[in-house]
């Protein structure tokens, strides 16, 4: 018999997507080892009907401890308390860069084994099997815990939502100590850095902007093209144009950014390096506009157009307001 411990960030009132699939998928490991999936909440006096709402996902209990919200080092203190107090055999999170660092703390404060970006966990003769895709998810490598304590840090998008039937968790309150170093950072403000609004793991239609869009005006192509297949469709990017500024970072789409599946995605200046292909692979339909009949995203496109995105995009977007009627 085993429990497993889940993270579940919150913010603004909610729990994050990424939390309540990491909830979802630690119940069901739990009941496949025979125990239960617990999960904890930290912040400044989380509302009790939030951190009870994990039981629909699964939690057996909600553990809440007091303390500054969003920061690693708090939830590391916490996180090993409840650890070490409950006899829990796995902590699980989530994808998500405060994932990594709690994770990370954590594993070094428990000299616990971890596995980070996990795109799959089974349940194999009472223990828990990490999967990791490694050398640019070309191989998986399975993981299995020597450790005490394993810790499993998901990739984005990694586990699924499960069906929000279960009845409300009991809600416990969790003390331990802040270390001193866990009181030196103070958060300041919290928030997306740029694009809050972005929604591109829910969008139907996906235009996807690359380095080809050449500025970052350039994506006036890519949101008028969006605009014209209507409110289902979303502007998404690689992470070259993110990393130059030319839009938010919650739009990246990739091996570092968000994994999606929208029945259209269409690629425009896009080449298809690896780690941008393992992030939209999964899409229903994929189009790709690009200069240079060579690149690598002709290779897995369901239809290739080799040309100037400068001609080729107002174009589409033309011929869908037409077809629209607008
Ligand atoms: C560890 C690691 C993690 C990474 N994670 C990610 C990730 O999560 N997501 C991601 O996207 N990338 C990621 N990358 C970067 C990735 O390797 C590529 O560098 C990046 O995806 C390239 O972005 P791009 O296609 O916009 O640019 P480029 O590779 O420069 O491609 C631009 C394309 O536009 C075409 N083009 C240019 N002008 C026009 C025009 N006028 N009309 C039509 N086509 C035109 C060109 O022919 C070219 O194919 C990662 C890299 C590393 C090392």
């Amino acid at each position: 018999m085993a429990d497993i411990l889940v993270y579940a960030l919150h913010y603004d009132g909610a729990i994050n997507k990424n939390s309540l699939g990491a909830v979802s998928e630690g119940a069901k490991l739990a009941s496949e080892l025979g125990g239960e999936a617990h999960a904890i909440l930290l912040g400044e006096n989380v509302p009790h009907e939030l951190a009870a709402t994990l039981g629909k996902y699964g939690a057996k209990k909600v553990l809440v401890a007091q303390g500054p919200d969003g920061l690693a080092q708090p939830l590391v203190d916490a996180m090993a308390k409840a650890i070490t107090d409950g006899g829990y055999s796995y902590a699980l999170f989530g994808g998500g860069l405060l994932g990594f660092e709690i994770g990370a703390g954590l594993a070094a404060r428990l000299g616990a084994g971890v596995a980070m970006e996990v795109t799959n966990v089974r349940a194999e003769g009472g223990e828990l099997i990490a999967e990791r895709p490694i050398l640019g998810d070309s191989a998986i490598s399975e993981i299995k815990y020597r450790s005490a304590v394993g810790i499993i840090i998901g990739r984005l998008n990694a586990f699924e939502l499960g069906d929000a039937s279960g009845a409300d968790a009991p809600v416990e309150q969790l003390s331990f100590e802040l270390s001193p170093h866990a009181s030196q950072a103070t958060m300041l403000t919290r928030g997306e850095q740029r694009g809050a609004d972005v929604d591109i793991e829910g969008a139907d239609i996906l235009v996807a902007g690359g380095r080809g869009l050449g500025k970052a005006e350039g994506f006036q192509l890519a949101e008028d093209l969006a605009a014209a297949f209507g409110s289902t469709a979303a502007v998404a990017a690689t992470r070259a144009v993110v990393d130059a500024g030319w839009y938010p970072y919650a739009a990246q789409i990739g091996q570092t950014g968000k994994t999606v599946a929208p029945k259209l995605y269409l690629a425009a200046g896009i080449s298809g390096a690896i780690q941008h292909k393992v992030g939209m692979q999964g899409s229903e339909n994929i189009v790709a506009v690009n200069k240079d009949a060579n690149a690598p995203i002709f290779e897995f496109a369901d239809l290739g157009i080799v040309g100037d995105l400068n001609k080729i995009l107002p174009k589409l977007t033309a011929a869908i307001r037409a077809r629209k009627g607008g």
